[in-house]
């Protein structure tokens, strides 16, 4: 299969319809991403195909939570995952993609003025300091491979408002983890845990969501300073 077809036919399986613009956005971003790649450390993975099934259709399995007309905030979003395709897969959603390395937000900002994407922008800032001025003001957090979830929750945590929720993506078997995790989770307001398992189209991967509900505020304290947050996380 080419990388198109495996994309259209992963897409197909993961959501109710595909739009076409959809499907030559992503692969123009695979192609960006590719080039860059050689003269910046973007991703790990090279192959188009893989970045279809590796990036691309894992991060799309997070689509069907992404609201019409909401705000998230994607935490350490590297080289644009899980925010860009999503942004690309939910135009009527709103996404903020969050990360400390300016290089990277650089590129991901030339991506969405080269695909012509109006509800996307990247951000170059750390989610602590981010949470100084942005404090629960998104409706969804999404993240993916940045931290523990004892560690990554006071990163997302403040940034979403009473009722919001956040989205982690984990390998699955990632259940220590998130019991690890139980006491920052009801400590920073989201007391209620569910895991999402899911298998990557393609792939054969074995993925998790873990979905956290903000039910409660972020104690005024939180989030601190990221030497403290990994030193002692909660
Ligand atoms: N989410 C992407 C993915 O799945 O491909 C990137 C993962 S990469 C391993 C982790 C990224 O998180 C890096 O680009 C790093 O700069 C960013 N990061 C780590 N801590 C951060 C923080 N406190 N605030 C913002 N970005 C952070």
């Amino acid at each position: 299969m080419t990388d198109r077809e495996l994309l259209i036919s992963g897409l197909q399986a993961l959501l109710p319809s595909v739009c076409p613009q959809a499907v030559e956005d992503l692969l123009r971003f695979s192609a960006m991403l590719r080039e860059t790649n050689k003269v910046m450390n973007l991703t790990a993975v090279t192959d188009p195909n893989e970045i279809v099934t590796r990036h691309f259709l894992d991060c799309a399995a997070l689509a069907p939570y992404m609201q019409p007309g909401a705000r998230v905030v994607d935490v350490g979003t590297g080289a644009g995952f899980p925010g860009l395709p999503l942004a690309v897969l939910c135009p009527q959603t709103e996404f903020i993609l969050l990360d400390a390395l300016r290089k990277r937000v650089d590129f991901i900002n030339e991506g969405i003025a080269s695909l012509g994407l109006v509800n996307c922008t990247a951000v170059h800032a750390r989610a602590e300091e981010f949470a100084a001025d942005n404090r629960e003001s998104f409706d969804i957090a999404v993240s993916r491979a940045v931290a523990d979830l004892r560690v990554l929750v006071e990163l997302t945590l403040p940034l979403i408002r009473v009722g919001g929720s956040f989205y982690a993506m984990k390998a699955a078997g990632c259940e220590a983890e998130v019991q690890a995790a139980r006491h920052a989770c009801e400590t920073l307001g989201a007391p209620e845990t569910q895991l999402i398992s899911y298998t990557v189209p393609h792939s054969g991967v074995d993925r998790m969501l873990v979905f956290l509900k903000k039910s409660l505020p972020t104690p005024a304290q939180y989030p601190r300073r990221f030497k403290k947050i990994q030193s002692t996380p909660l």
